[in-house]
């Protein structure tokens, strides 16, 4: 009996001492971020004074406040001092490669016909897309997005290009039923896009896809064709859709349909499409969008600015539907950050709507982040600080005049921050931007090939 009591002892105490152990070992993490403001965008919003996250490998194991610190250790500890920490915004809609044709040409009526087109069949080759989509995807690194969706021409060159930068790519190609510079033939841009599709079909940071231009602009045979092609392969389909009057009004002739209808009766809408634009869209077209879950793309900075109206994008977020923010190609809104966005977006709707309490900064930071992840239906592990998701994370440093002083943070992003105040950026686990360096491509490089476009591009614009 003594004996067994003895043994016992002294397994007791292997085991405390085991405890004891256990406690003072830290699990190794990649990644700590700490002391900042941590804007969660989890289902409660939750904000967490002094936050911590912690990254491991490409996720995120643990969010929450400094008493976390205990529990983990890492190589990389950054130091937010006091910035705010948030999710990775998400550019739900964009053509980076046109960076290369920004500010040509501004405010020319029909400029989409008169020099956009031309001046694509003419210039754009695939060493084109990359360099202007390399130059598009560092301006949005730099300015927190972590994702975006593209649609262009050679967009396997442009997706070469994100992935060097580092972003997240749902890259879509550009299917039109005019000849391109990347298609001559009828059929050869679809047979491009299942090129590209079965290329990075399973790329870790690029998500292919296909970008039916829009209702008008693309043949009811091709637009079935990628409905079936979207099915098979499991891909997005991201396309403009009600973007301006001369579309509905085409449609509305042809079909007896508005857009929106139309798009539905060829058995388009699902989970896999992202609408663009959906300017012109009636309450009934907006039920279909919610009925069909499909995702929005807000680029209300681009639609104002060639003024074609106001989407009714707060209402389709307040139904429920998949809101996330766009910037549209850079010769439509010129910059790609989305930072820059939230402002407009904010103050048009409560302008449209005579109230000022429609859009509260919270919804347009929602809109920015878990918003754009729910548009592309990747809410499960993108758009929040959580556990177990993606580590797409942005800190927005406080610090600078422009920043001072916050007493609501979704407020000071909204209203006071622009993109200049995005310090650090991480997307994958990555950090890709440091200290506002974008350590990934050669920013003056790029600047140099952009620049020395703009020779040639003057040329053939003299043409036109
Ligand atoms: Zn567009």
């Amino acid at each position: 009996m003594k004996k067994y009591l003895k043994g016992a002892l002294l397994l007791g105490s292997f085991l405390l001492l085991g405890c004891t152990s256990l406690q003072n070992q830290k699990e190794e993490a990649s990644i700590i971020i700490k002391n900042g403001t941590l804007l969660t965008m989890n289902s409660e919003r939750e904000i967490i004074k002094n936050g911590v996250v912690v990254i491991k490998n490409n996720k995120i194991i643990s969010v929450g406040d400094e008493s976390l610190l205990k529990n983990y250790s890492a190589k990389k500890i950054i130091d937010a001092k006091n910035g705010i920490i948030m999710p990775g915004m998400i550019n739900t809609h964009t053509h980076a490669s046109m960076t290369v044709f920004r500010s040509l040409a501004d405010d020319v009526p029909d400029r989409l016909n008169r020099y956009i087109f031309p001046l694509e069949a003419k210039m754009v080759t695939p060493e084109l897309s990359y360099l202007g989509a390399k130059h598009g995807a560092m301006e949005m690194a730099l300015g927190g997005v972590t994702t975006m969706v593209d649609m262009y021409l050679y967009e396997e060159n442009a997706a070469i290009a994100v992935k060097e930068v580092g972003l997240r790519g749902i890259m879509t190609q550009n299917i039109i039923k005019y000849p391109t510079a990347d298609g001559q033939n009828k059929g050869e841009t679809l047979n491009r896009a299942i090129a590209f599709v079965e290329k990075y079909k399973n790329d870790e940071l690029i998500t292919p896809g296909f970008g039916p231009h829009g209702p008008h602009t693309v043949t009811k045979e091709e637009l079935l064709k990628i409905k079936e092609l979207s099915k098979k392969y499991n891909v997005p389909v991201s396309m403009h859709v009600a973007e301006t009057d001369v579309e509905f009004n085409k449609i509305k002739k042809d079909f007896g349909m508005t857009p929106v209808e139309y798009l539905d009766s060829l058995g388009l809408l699902n989970e896999r499409f992202i609408s663009a634009h959906n300017i012109f869209v009636t309450d009934s077209d907006i039920e279909l969008m919610k009925k069909r879950d499909v995702g929005v793309a807000h680029n209300m900075v681009a639609n104002i600015k060639s003024a074609k109206g106001i989407s009714p994008a707060l209402k389709m977020h307040d139904d429920g539907l998949r809101v996330g923010l766009g910037t549209d190609g850079p010769m439509s809104g010129n910059t790609l950050d989305i930072i820059g966005q939230m402002g407009y977006v904010a103050k048009l709707h409560k302008l449209a709507n005579k109230d000022r309490s429609a859009m509260p900064p919270k919804k347009v930071v929602e809109m920015a982040t878990i918003g754009g992840a729910r548009a592309i239906h990747r809410e499960n592990e993108l758009g929040s600080l959580e556990n177990g998701k993606l580590a797409d994370i942005v800190i927005v440093e406080t610090s600078s005049v422009n920043m001072n002083p916050i007493f609501d943070p979704y407020s000071a992003l909204v209203y006071s921050a622009n993109a200049s105040n995005v310090e650090t950026v991480i997307v994958n686990g990555k950090i890709i931007v440091d200290n506002k360096q974008l350590k990934t491509v050669d920013v003056k490089k790029s600047i140099k090939d952009i620049t020395d476009f703009k020779e040639k591009v003057q040329k053939v614009a003299d043409t036109l």
